[in-house]
């Protein structure tokens, strides 16, 4: 006999163009240190139909021009501007959830009120880490990899600002989702994947 029992955690990855693997063996890891007791899955999405059952999406940095062009293409526009669950995105990924960016080839989900500088950090600085603080993340600052990162210069008034530097707004929350202009991915460090997992209550 086999008996079908529904995993409870789905978790994809927006797997377009971008650092995807690094996402998955992040939230692989978040889930595991966030304890058992429960099923889950991580996998790679590239087309609307993936998205079905799933509780998080995560979009990676890239290229957002690319991404955006390459969305539109695989017809997944609408699916992810609808999708019901929350959305992790880092850098590309925050240029595509803000509701304005200066660059009209981006073709924004306009998921999160704000106003986005794609390569806020220019030439001089295309890469570079810096320890932020972060509002309300326990354990001290979070040490952050910024790869021609976008900044938020503005964000609407329901849009919890996490975390900001001179050039403008680097980590937020909206809703079910939170959006990062640096690379949590890399470093081994879950508290995000971990604060953004537990803010979606779907962990028994
Ligand atoms: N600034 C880049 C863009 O707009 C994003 C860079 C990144 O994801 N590392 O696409």
């Amino acid at each position: 006999m086999r008996c079908y029992k529904p995993v409870d955690v789905k978790i994809g990855v927006l797997a377009l163009q971008g650092n995807v693997s690094e996402h998955i063996e992040a939230f692989l890891l978040a889930l595991n240190r966030m304890g058992q007791g429960y099923s889950s899955e991580v996998f790679e999405i590239r087309h609307p139909a993936d998205l079905s059952g799933c509780n998080a999406l995560a979009i990676p940095g890239g290229e957002s021009t690319t991404i955006s062009r390459l969305i539109d293409k695989n017809y997944m526009y609408e699916p992810i501007r609808s999708f019901s669950g929350g959305i992790f995105a880092t850098c590309a990924g925050m240029v595509l959830m803000a509701t304005r960016v200066d660059d009209t080839r981006v073709h924004t989900l306009d998921l999160i009120d704000m106003t986005v500088d794609r390569n806020a950090f220019g030439r001089q600085r295309e890469s570079f880490e810096a320890d932020l603080p972060i509002k309300g993340l326990d354990g001290g600052p979070f040490h952050a990899i910024f790869i021609r990162a976008p900044v938020a210069t503005c964000a609407g008034a329901g849009v919890s600002v996490l975390s900001r530097m001179d050039q403008g707004i680097v980590a937020v929350e909206y809703g079910n989702h939170m959006a990062l202009s640096f690379h949590p991915e890399l470093v081994g460090d879950t508290r995000l994947h971990e604060r953004f997992l537990k803010n979606l209550r779907i962990l028994p």
